[in-house]
């Protein structure tokens, strides 16, 4: 509070439960901007932490800052990444509450670099004990891996998370981690094929061509030629592809080091790089067409190179490429392809293989980090969770309905968690208040994913259809049974002028609680069905490569003839399982805002700030949390600050911190309505309170 005092003009406020009109969303924008303009980046609402993207590298993560905010609690120190990170665990460690750690914002934001601060923290917060360095070392350099493969540079950032996240940190009774687990969502596998212009495929291909050595590229078959290959040329052209900002080459080192300290066996390592390896050999295979438009593989290096590389008969693999064999009720039937087809079933392919080794490799690293404790059941957890926030583009896919659905669910945790958290603490308390009215979006969460009637299961049930399914044809659905439901806006002749000139007709809009979002249906069965040919599986199964072998297991085309569920329904189905693990825990925000487009330090842009206020849901969080007691303090704390407020309680108080902190109030006559004493804690309501008090603890001092 002192540091306010001197620091409210030029710096604003630190907390903005503290802004005079806490409605107003101008005056919030203000206050990061003043912040911002100082590098102060971090700011509180309460105990939720904003962060705002600084673009240049600040000297406030070394190890004094460390030091200086362990053990302090939120209000002695200024807002900060590592004081929302001591706070958790402390928590988790002295008083064995399971925590989680929740970062979102949009793509640039800032959450990775957040959420590698948090573990940073954690590794240096944590006792040293030699018999576990190696486990945080593991920890720390699943970030490289992950990122290599993971992580593309967009138009929106260099180092883009193209896959959510979800890391537990198991600790043991010591404080110690000493182990973990990764959970991963929607990796991003179209850019395998397509990237859009001045973007790049993932990480890893570039890293691999550029810093190979001779003898490993030979024996892949590679050029460094970055331009050869075709799912590499679709973005970035020549000159850009590789990044300044990038270093390939030394992160490949990098990322060999990172695969050491996990332990992984040199043969699973070069089985991995044959893989990607294969992937870019396979976008440069193409396709001829005989007379009777039957597609032919066009006896290039490149389908050589794969039937090598991966040990797959060659005859068998230009086979799998070009038909596709159809159960018909327990009768096989084959017919050949065309040429078309030919090139759709290659690329789904490559994004099979490739997100199929995505999940492989997060399970390798999670093999590495699973220790004895991970079986235990008491250990203590700490979790991070960072996920892309609400995406709002020009043209909304399906890809884009999945991440803002998954935002719903989170807000619906948020509700859950926080809103029963302060009044778990009110009952504790025993404060008497009125609930807070907020707005309810499990409406919104359920017109989604209700079961038979939600938008998934009509998904789901126009993919399965068998016939004339298409994408007009799931859209005339959801708009035949969704045309009552509120938050469900589509185009129709009787719609209004002003609905039919905003909702074009291949589009439905969506009344999301951070605001509305248009969706294009175009693509959604295909994404949703997400096909691989039963001819291609084979022939994978079929390598000798030991990882690729198991990413397509014989069972799955042999046996069952039961359909997999389809993409959104896993999404789902891991989305549910995510809340369930979250529910268990105690939440920690850190919303992330990006302040400019041009990914450069010193600029702020207010109205995409505004944007992100928005659709981060920050002025309703903002208002629930004014509208309960906004400060509180144990009635110890209040007294050490404020004793030299009364003659009564100064120099020292020797009885009963609830009655000093009374005689206090009452010195300095605080109204009945503005504060509630509590069991341990005094509450008090409005920041003009908080003012009126620190001032005069200034004047006094
Ligand atoms: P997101 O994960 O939200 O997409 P990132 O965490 O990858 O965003 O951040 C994008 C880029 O912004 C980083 O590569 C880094 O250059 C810069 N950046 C983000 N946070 C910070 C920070 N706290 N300090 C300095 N630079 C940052
Ligand atoms: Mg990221």
């Amino acid at each position: 509070m002192e540091r306010e005092l001197n620091e409210r003009d030029r710096a604003g406020v630190s907390d903005a439960v503290l802004l005079e009109d806490y409605t107003n969303e101008n005056s919030f924008i203000e206050n990061l901007e003043k912040r911002f303009n100082e590098n102060i980046i971090y700011t509180y609402i309460g105990q939720v932490l904003i962060s705002v993207n600084p673009y240049k590298e600040l000297s406030i993560y070394s190890e004094d800052d460390i030091e200086a905010y362990r053990k302090k609690y939120f209000f002695e120190v200024s807002p900060h990444v590592f004081s929302i990170s001591d706070n958790a665990f402390r928590l988790l460690i002295e008083e064995s509450r399971s925590q989680c750690i929740l970062i979102s914002g949009e793509s640039g934001s800032g959450k990775t670099e957040n959420s590698k601060k948090v573990l940073q923290y954690i590794a240096a917060a944590s006792g040293h004990i030699q018999s576990v360095e190696s486990v945080k070392d593991k920890l720390l350099q699943t970030n490289p891996i992950l990122e290599a493969f993971g992580n593309a540079k967009t138009n929106r950032n260099n180092n883009s998370s193209r896959f959510g996240k979800y890391m537990d940190i198991n600790f043991n009774w010591q404080g110690i981690p000493d182990g973990g687990n990764i959970l991963n969502y929607l990796l991003e596998k179209s850019r395998i094929i397509h990237q859009n212009a001045n973007e790049r495929n993932f990480h890893i291909f570039y890293q691999l061509l550029n810093g190979a050595d001779d003898s490993l590229l030979e024996k892949l078959h590679l050029k460094r030629d970055l331009n050869s290959y075709t799912y590499l040329s679709h973005g970035d052209k020549v000159g850009n592809m590789s990044d300044k900002n990038l270093d390939d080459a030394s992160n490949f080192k990098i990322v060999n080091n990172a695969w050491n300290t996990m332990e992984m066996p040199k043969e699973e390592q070069n089985s991995l790089i044959e893989i990607i390896a294969s992937v870019l050999h396979l976008g440069n295979v193409t396709f001829g067409e005989d007379e009777l438009a039957k597609a032919t593989v066009y006896e290039n290096e490149h389908v050589h190179a794969i039937s090598n590389i991966l040990g797959i008969n060659l005859d068998k693999l230009k086979h799998s490429l070009t038909h596709r064999t159809i159960d018909a009720n327990g009768d096989l039937v084959t017919s050949p392809l065309d040429r078309d087809m030919s090139f759709y079933g290659r690329d789904a392919l490559a994004k099979a293989v490739y997100a199929r080794l995505f999940d492989w490799l997060v399970k390798r690293i999670n093999t590495s980090l699973h220790t004895l404790s991970c079986e235990a059941i008491n250990h203590h957890v700490l979790g991070i969770l960072d996920i892309y926030g609400f995406e709002v583009f020009e043209t909304n896919m399906f890809e884009q309905l999945c991440i803002n659905f998954c935002n719903e669910k989170l807000q619906q945790l948020f509700i859950e968690l926080t809103l029963k958290q302060e009044q778990e603490e009110y009952l504790r308390e025993g404060i008497e208040w009125t609930p807070v009215s907020y707005f309810n979006n499990k409406v919104i969460c359920d017109l989604i994913e209700e079961k038979h009637v939600g938008i998934i299961a009509l998904m789901d049930e126009e993919c399965l259809r068998p016939g004339d399914a298409t994408d007009l044809t799931f859209l005339d659905k959801m708009n035949d049974r969704l045309a009552s439901h509120p938050h469900y806006i589509f185009n129709s002749s009787r719609a209004s002028l002003q609905i039919q000139k905003l909702v074009g007709r291949n589009e439905f809009q969506l009344r999301h609680y951070a605001g509305d979002v248009k969706y294009n249906v175009e693509g959604f069965l295909d994404k949703n069905n997400d096909l691989l040919f039963r001819n291609l599986k084979e022939a994978m199964s079929l390598s000798d490569n030991i990882i690729l072998k198991g990413l397509f297991p014989s069972s799955e085309y042999l046996t069952s003839r039961k359909r997999p569920d389809t993409a959104i329904t896993q999404f789902k189905n891991s989305l549910n399982n995510l809340m369930e693990i979250l529910i268990s825990k105690e939440p920690s925000y850190i919303r992330c805002i990006k302040p400019n487009d041009i990914q450069g330090p010193n600029s702020f842009n207010v109205e995409l700030v505004r944007h992100q206020v928005k659709y981060l849901g920050l002025m309703e969080n903002l208002r629930v949390r004014r509208a309960g007691f906004a400060y509180r303090r144990t009635y110890e704390a209040f007294l050490e600050r404020y004793k030299c407020l009364s003659k009564k309680t100064w120099p020292n108080w020797k009885g009963d911190p609830r009655v000093g902190v009374q005689i206090i109030a009452d010195e300095l006559s605080y109204g009945t309505n503005d504060y509630r004493m509590g069991k341990t804690k005094i509450f008090i309501r409005l920041p003009k309170t908080l003012f009126q008090t620190e001032d005069a603890f200034q004047l006094r001092k």
